[in-house]
């Protein structure tokens, strides 16, 4: 069979306003697609809602468009296929229908009297399998979640960038969530129900989600979906502390520099340093086409970057 068609995505969550790390992200995916000749959907991942923010998909947007970069298709949004006909909740049935899942009751309290975080996030607690069958019978008028039945061991995969990696799932968060006690699927689920329906041959995104990659290839394996996409997981932008780009190192967002009059040349040529490229060649402007040319994946740093008062100082002094 010949491979499919190279297809990449660029998957924004409205969840807040991006910001450099983002952009970071978004800018070597782009180029990547863009040297290398992959399709480009964007796609809105627009299911997390309590945390969807009004007027955030609108905002991304017009953040990847102030980068200079495009798309061939979408916007695709998440939300419209919510509902018992749609693709994941389809998936869902697959699952179960397989034998691979089961309901789950435990309220947030169950789980913090029962688990302790793991090593590799702290925030996040394992999931020490407490309705696993056989259990005890469910209580009646609770509401459900549904999880799969993950088995033990690692679960490993090659990765570009990161190379070769495996990540015990069950052992660090257990049989994980599929679907939400209020009836939505989980991000883990969504994401893969969606790369595979949509053709999606190429993943890039932050290295944060090295260990949910172990979830999701296991995902392709039980739903019967092939080969799993070629995975790009990035370095990431931290703050001067040391702690991942996010609100507390300041406005980091790309909304507030493209409204002080930074120019989105400007950024990219910051971004261009953040990815291995000389001063000289970045320059004190670069357009996104400009960066594609020049961009190499091996040139990439290995280590996490930071985000400097100094590179603060240097992108403003542009809008005055
Ligand atoms: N929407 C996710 C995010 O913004 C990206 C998920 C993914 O690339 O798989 O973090």
């Amino acid at each position: 069979m010949p491979d499919p068609a190279p297809r990449t995505r660029l998957a924004p969550s409205p969840t807040g306003a991006l910001h450099l790390g983002n952009a970071r992200t978004f800018l070597v995916n782009w180029a990547l697609a863009r040297k290398r000749g992959w399709r480009i959907l964007l796609r809105v991942e627009d299911l997390d809602t309590p945390r969807t923010r009004e007027g955030a998909a609108e905002q991304a947007i017009d953040d990847l468009r102030y980068l200079g970069l495009d798309w061939d298709e979408g916007p695709a949004y998440q939300s419209p296929l919510l509902g018992t006909e749609g693709p994941y909740a389809a998936a869902l049935r697959r699952l179960r229908d397989a034998g691979h899942t089961y309901p789950c009751p435990a309220t947030r309290r169950d789980l913090e009297a029962a688990s302790a975080p793991h090593e590799g996030d702290p925030h996040e607690l394992r999931y020490p399998n407490l309705w696993r069958p056989p259990a005890p019978p469910l209580p009646a008028g609770v509401p459900l979640a549904e999880r799969l039945i993950v088995p033990p061991g690692g679960v490993a995969f090659v990765d570009a960038v990161a190379g070769p990696r495996a990540f015990d799932v069950g052992g660090t968060v257990g049989d994980f969530l599929l679907w939400t006690k209020a009836g939505l699927p989980s991000y883990q689920l969504a994401v893969v129900v969606d790369d595979a329906r949509q053709g999606v041959t190429h993943v890039v995104r932050g290295n944060d989600l090295l260990p949910s990659t172990s979830r999701q290839v296991l995902l392709y394996q039980r739903l019967g979906l092939g080969p799993p996409p070629a995975w790009f997981h990035l370095p990431l932008v931290r703050g001067e502390d040391g702690r991942r780009l996010a609100k507390r190192h300041g406005d980091t967002r790309l909304a507030s520099y493209r409204e002080a009059g930074v120019p989105g040349e400007r950024v990219v040529a910051l971004l261009a340093r953040w990815s291995g490229m000389p001063a000289e060649l970045a320059g004190e402007a670069m357009t996104a086409a400009a960066f594609a040319h020049a961009f190499e994946l091996r040139d990439l740093p290995a280590d996490d970057v930071t985000f400097t008062r100094e590179d603060h100082a240097w992108l403003t002094d542009a809008a005055t």
